[in-house]
Protein backbone atom coordinates (compact mmCIF):
# COMPACT_ATOMS: atom_id res chain seq x y z
CA UNK A 1 0.00 0.00 0.00
CA UNK A 2 3.00 2.29 0.92
CA UNK A 3 4.48 1.61 -2.80
CA UNK A 4 1.01 2.32 -4.57
CA UNK A 5 0.26 5.48 -3.04
CA UNK A 6 2.46 6.97 -5.62
CA UNK A 7 -0.16 5.88 -8.38
CA UNK A 8 -1.59 8.59 -10.44
CA UNK A 9 -3.92 6.17 -12.27
CA UNK A 10 -2.30 6.87 -15.90
CA UNK A 11 -3.37 3.57 -16.34
CA UNK A 12 -0.31 2.32 -18.14
CA UNK A 13 0.15 -1.14 -16.48
CA UNK A 14 -3.33 -1.51 -17.63
CA UNK A 15 -2.88 -0.84 -21.29
CA UNK A 16 0.18 -2.31 -21.47
CA UNK A 17 -0.45 -5.56 -19.87
CA UNK A 18 -0.61 -8.52 -22.40
CA UNK A 19 -3.36 -10.09 -20.43
CA UNK A 20 -5.97 -7.43 -19.88
CA UNK A 21 -8.77 -7.77 -22.33
CA UNK A 22 -11.61 -5.98 -20.71
CA UNK A 23 -13.19 -3.30 -22.69
CA UNK A 24 -15.52 -2.48 -19.99
CA UNK A 25 -12.45 -2.32 -17.36
CA UNK A 26 -13.81 -2.76 -13.62
CA UNK A 27 -11.11 -0.14 -12.41
CA UNK A 28 -13.50 2.24 -13.93
CA UNK A 29 -16.40 1.43 -12.31
CA UNK A 30 -16.93 4.18 -9.66
CA UNK A 31 -18.90 1.60 -7.36
CA UNK A 32 -15.23 0.42 -6.72
CA UNK A 33 -12.57 3.47 -7.74
CA UNK A 34 -14.05 6.99 -7.21
CA UNK A 35 -13.65 8.98 -10.44
CA UNK A 36 -10.70 11.76 -9.81
CA UNK A 37 -9.48 10.45 -6.67
CA UNK A 38 -5.57 10.12 -6.07
CA UNK A 39 -4.20 8.05 -4.90
CA UNK A 40 -6.60 5.74 -6.45
CA UNK A 41 -7.78 3.55 -3.19
CA UNK A 42 -6.42 0.62 -3.34
CA UNK A 43 -9.26 -1.36 -4.67
CA UNK A 44 -7.67 -0.54 -7.93
CA UNK A 45 -4.77 -2.36 -7.51
CA UNK A 46 -6.94 -4.83 -5.89
CA UNK A 47 -8.88 -5.18 -8.96
CA UNK A 48 -6.30 -5.73 -10.98
CA UNK A 49 -4.00 -8.45 -8.75
CA UNK A 50 -7.47 -10.63 -8.67
CA UNK A 51 -7.70 -10.19 -12.66
CA UNK A 52 -4.84 -10.54 -13.12
CA UNK A 53 -2.18 -12.55 -11.32
CA UNK A 54 -3.18 -15.98 -12.37
CA UNK A 55 -2.32 -15.07 -15.78
CA UNK A 56 0.80 -12.90 -15.20
CA UNK A 57 3.29 -13.67 -18.01
CA UNK A 58 5.91 -11.67 -15.85
CA UNK A 59 6.88 -10.01 -18.96
CA UNK A 60 7.65 -6.58 -16.91
CA UNK A 61 5.46 -4.12 -18.73
CA UNK A 62 3.14 -2.93 -16.53
CA UNK A 63 6.68 -1.74 -13.78
CA UNK A 64 9.00 -0.90 -16.99
CA UNK A 65 6.07 1.92 -17.70
CA UNK A 66 4.72 3.12 -14.62
CA UNK A 67 6.06 6.57 -13.51
CA UNK A 68 5.74 6.28 -10.49
CA UNK A 69 8.02 3.54 -10.37
CA UNK A 70 5.63 0.60 -8.65
CA UNK A 71 7.30 -2.69 -8.48
CA UNK A 72 3.73 -3.80 -10.24
CA UNK A 73 5.28 -6.53 -11.95
CA UNK A 74 7.26 -7.80 -9.01
CA UNK A 75 3.81 -7.63 -6.67
CA UNK A 76 2.17 -9.40 -9.31
CA UNK A 77 4.45 -12.12 -10.36
CA UNK A 78 4.78 -12.88 -6.32
CA UNK A 79 1.51 -13.54 -6.68
CA UNK A 80 1.52 -15.51 -9.65
CA UNK A 81 3.51 -18.10 -8.75
CA UNK A 82 1.95 -18.90 -5.10
CA UNK A 83 -1.11 -19.34 -7.28
CA UNK A 84 1.06 -21.63 -9.67
CA UNK A 85 2.14 -23.60 -6.58
CA UNK A 86 -1.44 -23.89 -5.79
CA UNK A 87 -3.59 -24.69 -8.55
CA UNK A 88 -0.75 -26.05 -11.19
CA UNK A 89 -1.84 -23.55 -13.44
CA UNK A 90 1.71 -22.16 -15.13
CA UNK A 91 0.60 -18.95 -17.87
CA UNK A 92 1.78 -18.79 -21.35
CA UNK A 93 2.59 -22.71 -20.95
CA UNK A 94 -0.60 -24.31 -19.50
CA UNK A 95 -3.36 -24.66 -22.35
CA UNK A 96 -6.29 -24.74 -19.97
CA UNK A 97 -8.06 -21.52 -18.48
CA UNK A 98 -6.82 -20.80 -14.96
CA UNK A 99 -8.54 -21.99 -11.92
CA UNK A 100 -9.47 -18.46 -11.14
CA UNK A 101 -11.09 -17.46 -14.87
CA UNK A 102 -14.72 -17.31 -14.69
CA UNK A 103 -15.14 -16.05 -18.16
CA UNK A 104 -13.94 -16.65 -21.80
CA UNK A 105 -12.49 -13.25 -24.25
CA UNK A 106 -15.31 -14.62 -26.68
CA UNK A 107 -18.08 -14.29 -23.87
CA UNK A 108 -16.90 -10.76 -22.43
CA UNK A 109 -17.00 -9.61 -26.54
CA UNK A 110 -20.27 -11.22 -27.29
CA UNK A 111 -22.18 -9.51 -24.00
CA UNK A 112 -20.12 -6.27 -24.85
CA UNK A 113 -21.51 -6.70 -28.50
CA UNK A 114 -25.20 -7.36 -27.44
CA UNK A 115 -25.53 -5.37 -24.62
CA UNK A 116 -23.25 -2.45 -24.70
CA UNK A 117 -20.89 -3.61 -21.60
CA UNK A 118 -19.51 -6.78 -20.68
CA UNK A 119 -19.81 -6.40 -16.88
CA UNK A 120 -21.27 -9.79 -15.95
CA UNK A 121 -22.93 -7.71 -12.84
CA UNK A 122 -24.25 -5.32 -14.91
CA UNK A 123 -27.79 -5.34 -13.27
CA UNK A 124 -25.55 -4.43 -9.52
CA UNK A 125 -23.92 -1.55 -10.62
CA UNK A 126 -26.69 0.35 -12.57
CA UNK A 127 -27.30 2.41 -9.34
CA UNK A 128 -23.75 3.74 -10.11
CA UNK A 129 -23.87 4.50 -13.58
CA UNK A 130 -24.51 8.18 -14.96
S1 LIG B 1 1.30 2.57 -14.33
FE1 LIG B 1 1.78 3.07 -12.19
S2 LIG B 1 0.97 5.14 -11.88
FE2 LIG B 1 0.03 4.33 -13.76
S3 LIG B 1 -1.91 3.41 -13.03
FE3 LIG B 1 -0.40 1.77 -13.06
S4 LIG B 1 0.44 1.72 -10.97
FE4 LIG B 1 -0.61 3.69 -11.22
S1 LIG C 1 4.10 -8.43 -15.72
FE1 LIG C 1 2.13 -9.54 -15.62
S2 LIG C 1 0.64 -8.03 -14.88
FE2 LIG C 1 2.47 -6.89 -15.58
S3 LIG C 1 2.02 -6.35 -17.74
FE3 LIG C 1 3.13 -8.32 -17.78
S4 LIG C 1 1.55 -9.93 -17.76
FE4 LIG C 1 0.56 -7.98 -17.13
Amino acid sequence: MTETSRCIKCYSCISACPICFCVDCTTKNPAYVTPGELPPNFMFHLIRFAHIADSCVNCGQCQELCPAEIPNALFMHAQQVELEWMFGHVPGVSMELPMLALVEEKEERARLHNTGSDMIYENVFKPYKN
